[in-house]
């Protein structure tokens, strides 16, 4: 056994799966998950010394590549000074008025410590807003593990939401409406059968957790419309695009400005961060100036603030997502191309420095139904095939890749020979 199929083993003993986030356990493709030592980078480094170019990047965060340098030492320099008060810092104002200047519908923004608290949060702040009790939500589109959230469409065109977790009861799922990705009659729909109770539609603007779909040319559009004409907030969940699919976000790339937007994995520089926030008068309403309540022990950590506002500050530089994006490009055009070489069927999605692989046949994916259409078996004997030759991709095939500044030309052209030798032996 090697070493990470030992830590596999005694990890199974004292934590459920082995794993701190469901995902890592290699449930999906099979086989045993690589326990990682060190990262540096582009590359992450397993326990058994084997070395990966790794397009997971933390699950988005790394836009910086791994072990960067100035946000290493801002933390130990921040560390210095003690780990954590519990009363307000100037750190603190210092992120809010970043995040404001670079994400201008943000006017206010409240610091939490993961992207779940965030989308939690925003939810209760619309509903507790507008007085109304229902969400809308996109199938295939991820938010974190909130119960209300945690719901997917029931049978039928537009049905109440049906959970997609023991634990979470009817009575709460009833009040999540689900309806499809990149089609607004059925959002118009929804809103034409509960017109006086939609609190708020929340939307990955690039859907990343069903692989990576961008929206068609007018869907948010369509979406920041119906929500004008019917009183319900528009919270843009930026996630895992905030600060990747351009500085901005994906409210900056597609130009459409939402009422509350969601912030984590960037926005940490690889601490546990998230943030919500948005337009003043909504805010406002959140305690102690209002009555929603919202609160955190650690929420703008000195640590944590000290990593996110070093990233952010480095990610501000004039042109730094340029080479990101075509490195990027390039990377999903080569998948393509030795594809086509190998006659595997394959298609690929981008947006800025977020890819999607897709084994189909489909010339375009744009919705969750053709993203679970995917052929599984090819794709976790590629997967496999990668990991062989040194290449980290995620491990299921329902989620984006990412590629950070360290990805340079050179890594992704190497990425590239492997992958020809990757689609070469797929035997599915
Ligand atoms: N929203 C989106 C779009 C995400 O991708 C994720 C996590 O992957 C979350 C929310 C939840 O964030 P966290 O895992 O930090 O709770």
């Amino acid at each position: 056994m090697n070493k990470s199929e030992t830590l596999f083993e005694r990890a199974q003993l004292t934590i459920p799966g082995g794993v701190n986030s469901p995902v890592r356990a290699f449930k999906a493709v099979g086989g045993t998950p690589r326990f990682i030592a060190k990262a540096d980078g582009p590359y992450m480094f397993d326990v058994d010394g084997k070395r990966y170019i790794d397009y997971v990047n933390s699950w988005g965060p790394m836009v910086l590549g791994h072990n960067n340098q100035a946000i290493r030492e801002a933390v130990i320099k921040a560390a210095e000074f003690g780990l954590s008060y519990g009363a307000p810092t100037e750190a603190e104002i210092e992120m809010a008025e970043l995040v404001s200047s670079i994400v201008p519908s943000m006017e206010m923004v409240r610091m939490v410590n993961s992207g779940t608290e965030a989308t939690m949060s925003a939810i209760r702040l619309a509903r507790g807003y507008t007085g109304k009790n229902k969400l809308l939500k996109f199938e295939g589109c991820y938010h974190g593990h909130a119960d209300s959230l945690l719901v997917k469409a029931g049978s039928g065109a537009l049905t109440f939401g049906v959970p997609s977790s023991p634990g979470v009861p009817d009575d709460v799922a009833k009040h999540t409406l689900t309806v499809e990705f990149n089609n607004l009659d059925s959002v118009a729909e929804a809103f034409e059968q509960h017109s006086d109770d939609i609190a708020c539609i929340i939307v990955e603007p690039v859907a990343g957790n069903m692989n990576c779909i961008p929206p068609e040319d007018g869907f948010l559009q369509g979406l920041r419309k119906l929500c004008d004409q019917h009183g319900a907030v528009l919270i843009f969940d930026e996630v895992m695009t905030g600060f990747r699919v351009s500085l901005g976000g994906a409210q900056e790339k597609y130009n459409v400005v939402p009422d509350l937007t969601c912030l984590g994995k960037v926005i940490g520089g690889g601490m546990p961060v998230g943030a919500f926030g948005g337009k003043r008068d909504i805010l406002t309403h959140v305690a102690p100036t209002g009555p929603i309540y919202q609160a955190g022990t650690l929420s703008g950590n000195p640590i944590a603030m000290a990593a996110g506002l070093c990233a952010l500050k480095q990610l501000k530089a004039p042109g730094f997502y340029e080479s990101i994006f075509e490195n990027t490009q390039a990377l999903a055009d080569g998948f393509q191309k030795m594809a086509d070489k190998n006659a595997i069927s394959l298609t690929t999605n981008v947006a800025g420095s977020m890819f999607g692989i897709f084994f189909t046949s489909d010339k375009k994916v744009v919705n969750y139904q053709q993203a679970i259409s995917v052929n599984q078996a090819q794709f976790n004997q590629f997967y496999h095939n990668m990991l062989n030759e040194g290449v980290y991709l995620a491990p299921a095939s329902f989620e984006a890749g990412f590629v950070s500044k360290m990805h340079t030309k050179t890594v992704v052209e190497q990425t590239l020979a492997a992958a020809d030798r990757a689609f070469a032996g797929i035997t599915a």
